[in-house]
């Protein structure tokens, strides 16, 4: 492409060092003295690649590509050579017939491509099909020793695509193995490591299906034995004479210490991995146990970590003095001494947060320079609809509204967070949105994170809208085929102003004619990267997010970096605080009084099921059998419903209906209705076994009642065994404040589970802790704005590595960053 540096993401330059260093790798035998003399010089012009002109790129890539030329193919096709120009794209596919991973090699890369791109939400056209950035880094995995194409499927599942990722693939924990200590230094029963001389090796067998190896190590000043189970394999590895290092746990047997062999080696390496040291301990997976990993990355870790230059700018290394990246990478993984890990982590951590605010603060910097929709002015449309609300909105409202039209009304794209607690009406300001994108000639879509939800805004906002003109449709997963077909037909041909549904299906499956406006109800149940995929689609329409998931400032600020954030803080007037219970198991006949006593008031009641987290069909059931119990044994003569997960949609909107409708007196009903479902006559909640829900979902169930101007209850029944249980019991009994649940629940449980990772589109950190490591966030961002701020396209020479490793890890990001 002319030189530009632009033709693979990250740039050129990094890439064809690279192949520089698997040209090496492979050849390195078979090289002449002089060949071998290139590979230095080579790799140093290639580092200023970015400082030449053309003329001279043109040059350097030469003298590689003949280097290339003069590799021998090896007998296996391992490696095909560079020497056809820019042939290495190819690569994957030529090697498929001989290896049948390679072809999903590319497959996973190009997927991991348009995740990564995705999750910072680049502009679609920009990318380029052909290119594929990963390629070298796939096929270094190849390149490790021990392995081989299973091993790099099983590597895959643990999200590791290349010898990079593995680097980062840090350990969970580590067991201090370096003490060696003599048998007769040895309590009954503690874990210990020995070193000593094999004298003799014998197997038993007691019984059926029992093998038992047992071995004679003299450690020098005394004897003691080593046993395995079921390894028969392991006598022929240890003749005697065999110096080896065992760890286990011991046992005194007759005056003698035993040891039960968990980890040993052989003791002639010069550099242990599995004991004799202190050694990490990978979260293993199935297939590929943590010794097995730990064997993988002690190679990795060995040949590649000094191979990974230094990113951070300079001037930051010195101020916070923080270890280099090689060094960083060796000692997490296979530290010295204790000492070694936090200097590793501190340095870690802080890239890890850096590189996020990083990536934010770019996404920050493009995303005001985008072209959007301009909505126009209000009109008549408008005030038709404003006449239609039934109520006043609240100043909370109000403010929040103006905000949302101030942004639609610019011309660069809104992005915004509209925060607000359960019941505080957002929906009432999502239609008002909508009305807006209709009235400027687009059109508007609404998800939800479930059917009901979404049948529940189409229900709303046909009420409202319907007799204004507006033509709604309802998308969800239960359409039958043909319906979905018109109903489609009519989004795409423009015959449709507003498009409800569930999250899945508006992103995958639609063609609009005209988007302008994307809500999305309840965002901590679907995260960014779903937000982008309209994006993705080729429009770039306003998005409005609303969360009733307080999200504390801190966290806020990392994960929606790139959004502004309205909070909507004041519920609509009359509203009484919802007074919480909490009672023992065996209390059950007093809460059974009390939906009594409500019912008979007229009120409606929501009966929460316990949470059966194994299993959905068994939680179902847990459910059907509840219902029965209350229906036929307590409460003949009320009416109770049933509402779960595994109900078609059809069914659900009936019983949806029927309890709005005050048909059903009492509802029960599994965490489905956790979300946004809206019944203001429901008073009361009680929920079984409350103690297994986590307060965020304690909190949002709450929500269904104190929805109308009734003075509403939630009962806790719940017995907690830990004392973690007992806090969230109290936690609720003493507040109705989503912001300061949240920041209880932080602090009880961690961010992770708080929005549950998966869902939310939280940064996935590796090593980084959102809590633990608050005060290096804080750090890393103020860093990162300064250096934003002082070269905003990152073009100073110290900085460019720094470019080039935001590009590759936030591959969308490219796009947004200007190459040269
Ligand atoms: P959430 O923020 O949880 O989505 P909703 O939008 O469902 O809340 O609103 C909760 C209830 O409050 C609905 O019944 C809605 O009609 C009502 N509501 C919303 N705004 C107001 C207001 N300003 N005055 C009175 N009732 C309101
Ligand atoms: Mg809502």
């Amino acid at each position: 492409m002319g030189y530009k540096n632009a033709a693979v993401f990250g740039g050129f330059s990094t890439f064809v060092i690279k192949c520089l260093n698997m040209i090496y790798d492979l050849a390195k035998r078979q090289m002449s003295e002089e060949d071998l003399g290139e590979i230095p010089r080579l790799n140093m012009l290639l580092k200023r690649y970015v400082d030449c002109d053309p003329k001279d790129r043109e040059l350097i890539v030469q003298d590689v590509l003949k280097l290339a030329g003069k590799l021998s193919m090896p007998e296996n096709g391992e490696m095909q050579s560079t020497s056809e120009s820019g042939e290495m794209q190819s690569t994957p596919e030529k090697k498929a017939g001989t290896d049948g991973t390679a072809k999903k090699n590319q497959v996973a890369g190009a997927k991991k491509k348009t995740r990564a791109a995705v999750e910072i939400g680049s502009a679609p056209g920009k990318t380029q099909p052909g290119t594929k950035p990963d390629a070298g880094d796939l096929l270094e995995l190849q390149f490790l020793k021990n392995v081989g194409p299973k091993r790099i499927r099983l590597l895959k599942k643990l999200g590791i695509n290349s010898v990079r990722d593995l680097l980062y693939h840090f350990p969970r924990r580590y067991e201090d193995r370096s003490r060696l200590k003599k048998f007769y230094q040895i309590q009954d029963g503690e874990v210990e490591t020995v070193t000593g001389r094999v004298i003799g090796c014998q197997d038993l067998k007691p019984r059926k299906g029992l093998h038992i190896t047992k071995a004679a190590v003299n450690d020098g000043t005394s004897v003691g034995y080593a046993v395995w189970f079921n390894q028969p394999f392991i006598k022929k590895q240890i003749p005697p004479g065999t110096e080896i290092l065992i760890t286990g746990k011991a046992d005194r047997k007759f005056g003698s210490i035993q040891i039960t062999v968990t980890d040993f080696e052989i003791a002639d390496q010069e550099d242990p991995v599995h004991t004799g040291r202190i050694v990490p301990v990978y979260p293993a997976t199935e297939g590929l146990p943590a010794k097995t990993l730990r064997t993988i990355m002690k190679s990795a870790v060995d040949k590649y970590a000094i191979m990974q230059e230094e990113f951070l700018p300079p001037q930051l290394l010195a101020k916070y003095g923080f270890i280099g990246l090689p060094a960083a990478l060796a000692q997490i993984h296979f530290p010295g001494v204790m000492d070694e890990i936090e200097a590793a982590r501190h340095r870690l951590v802080f890239e890890e947060l850096f590189l996020l605010q990083m990536g934010v603060g770019l996404l920050k910097v493009t995303k005001t320079a985008e072209k959007g929709i301009k909505h126009k002015k209000p009109g008549p449309l408008t005030k038709l609809f404003q006449d239609q609300i039934p109520f006043g909105l609240t100043g909370a409202q109000k403010r929040v509204l103006d905000e949302i039209v101030r942004d639609m009304e610019d011309e660069k794209p809104m992005n915004r967070l509209v925060q607000g607690d359960v019941g505080s009406g957002k929906t009432i300001i999502a239609a008002a949105a909508l009305v807006k994108t209709v009235e400027s000639g687009y059109q508007g879509a609404m998800m939800a994170p479930t059917e009901i939800l979404a049948s529940q805004h189409y229900q709303g906002l046909q009420e409202l809208l319907e007799p204004l003109g507006v033509r709604l449709a309802l998308l969800t997963g239960s359409l039958s085929r043909s319906e979905k077909a018109a109903t489609l037909d009519d989004i795409k041909n423009g015959r449709v102003d507003i498009v409800v549904g569930t999250h899945a299906v508006i992103q995958e499956e639609i063609e609009f004619q005209r988007l302008g406006l994307a809500v999305t109800d309840e965002q901590h149940r679907f995260g960014v990267k779903q937000r982008a995929k309209l994006k993705e689609k080729g429009y770039n329409p306003d998005v409005l997010v609303m969360t009733a998931t307080p999200i504390p400032r801190t966290l806020a600020l990392t994960i929606y970096g790139d959004l502004d954030v309205s909070v909507i803080d004041e519920l609509p007037p009359g509203r009484q605080p919802i007074k919480t219970h909490w009672t023992g198991r065996g209390m059950k006949s007093k809460v059974y009084k009390f939906i009594r006593d409500q019912v008979n008031l007229g009120r409606q009641v929501y009966y929460i099921c316990p949470l059966v987290e194994e299993s959905d069909k068994l939680e179902v059931q847990a459910a059907v059998e509840l219902a029965e119990i209350l229906q036929n044994r307590v409460f003949p003569d009320i009416k109770v419903g049933l509402m779960h997960g595994r109900l078609k949609q059809d069914e659900k909107d009936t019983v949806m209906r029927d309890f709005k409708n005050g048909e059903l007196n009492i509802l029960v009903a599994t965490t489905v209705v956790e979300v946004g479902v809206n019944v203001p006559n429901a008073t009361v909640i009680v929920i079984e076994d409350a103690d297994r829900f986590g307060l965020a979902q304690l909190h949002q169930l709450r929500g269904r009642v104190g929805r109308g101007s009734f003075q509403s209850y939630c009962i806790l029944v719940a017995s907690p065994s830990t004392e973690e249980g007992k806090a969230r019991m109290k936690i609720m009994q003493s507040t109705c404040d989503g912001f300061v649940i949240a920041e209880e629940d932080l602090k009880l449980r961690g961010p992770g589970e708080f929005f549950g990772t998966r869902q939310s589109g939280l940064p996935d950190l590796k090593i980084a802790d959102l809590i633990k490591d608050v005060k290096t966030m804080q750090l890393a961002r103020e860093e990162a704005l300064k250096l934003l701020k002082s070269d905003p396209g990152l073009e100073k020479k110290e900085h460019l590595r720094l470019k080039e490793e935001i590009s590759g890890r936030f591959l969308g990001t490219a796009n947004y960053i200007k190459t040269s």
